[in-house]
């Protein structure tokens, strides 16, 4: 019976101290805001507001040692095997592997990813033929394609000059990077991307894509919209829209180059 006494008697005090804090804070006019999140209705710099988890951020590369992951991303390759790749039938891909990357191999058609995706952040690093031949569209060509179909140009711009809507970085066909922040032939290079799928509604798409890319550390897409496809429809000619599942793969091309790839990876975003 005491201690329910004591317990009452120390609620009535919180309250009481509660009520005065407030009616200071009212007295001081000091502004109470309150939020709409999805995670409730929360007050500003609320200690109760759920925190984010704690991740480990991965490690930055150099251009002799790959990166890491962070500890939350699905890696679909560090440089030690092919397990998370096929080809685009799902047998066995006939890229190769050197030390620490895979390398295109003409003729061998597209490597992809077996585990699909929809909106994510994606991480890639890539690096284009030391020996330089050809020009244009036809030098250290090859790219990333999210959902198998919406291409960021992979492509030596490095003083070779090419359609803008082509270079490196370009989303294919369909917007021109803010700068050309291409390192030289044989460096190893990265694209940050961080992307919204597109959403359709029967055949029709009700949100289009976007897109805001890092090329080597540097912004060149600003969350673009995408207007539509990114495919080869002819010399001045790019594919519409074409209704998709909601995940699917990461899609490197074989163009006919041997372009090396290195410290791949995802987050899975919400869309
Ligand atoms: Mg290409």
């Amino acid at each position: 019976m005491r201690t329910v006494l004591i317990c009452v008697a120390v609620c009535v005090l919180v309250i009481l101290a509660g009520c005065a804090t407030t009616e200071q804070a009212a007295q001081k006019g000091e502004i109470r805001q309150y939020v709409y999140t999805d995670t409730g209705l929360w007050l500003i710099h609320d200690m109760n507001r759920p925190a984010p988890a704690v991740i480990k951020p991965g490690v930055e590369s150099t251009q002799d040692v790959a990166g890491k992951a962070p500890s939350d991303a699905v890696v679909l390759f560090d440089g030690t095997g092919l397990s998370e790749w096929t080809d685009t039938k799902g047998g066995r891909s006939k890229w190769i592997m050197g030390d620490g990357y895979m390398e295109c191999v003409k003729g061998s058609g597209y490597i992809q990813s077996r585990r699909k995706f929809g909106s994510c952040q994606l991480h890639v690093e890539f690096a284009t033929p030391s020996r330089v031949q050809g020009s244009s569209q036809g030098r250290g060509n090859s790219g990333v394609f999210l959902m198998g179909q919406y291409e960021i140009q992979v492509l030596d711009s490095y003083n070779n000059r090419t359609y803008a809507d082509g270079q490196c970085s370009a989303l294919y066909g369909r917007a021109v990077p803010l700068v050309n922040a291409s390192r030289g032939p044989g460096q190893w290079q990265s694209y940050d991307i961080i992307f919204h799928r597109p959403i359709f509604k029967g055949d029709k798409v009700v949100k289009k894509a976007t897109f805001t890319v890092l090329h080597n550390g540097v912004v060149v897409h600003d969350h673009v919209v995408l207007q539509g496809g990114t495919g080869w429809k002819g010399q001045h000619a790019i594919s519409d829209y074409e209704p998709h599942e909601d995940k699917g793969p990461i899609s490197l091309q074989d163009h006919g180059n041997p372009v090396r790839y290195r410290n791949i990876w995802v987050r899975e975003l919400a869309d």
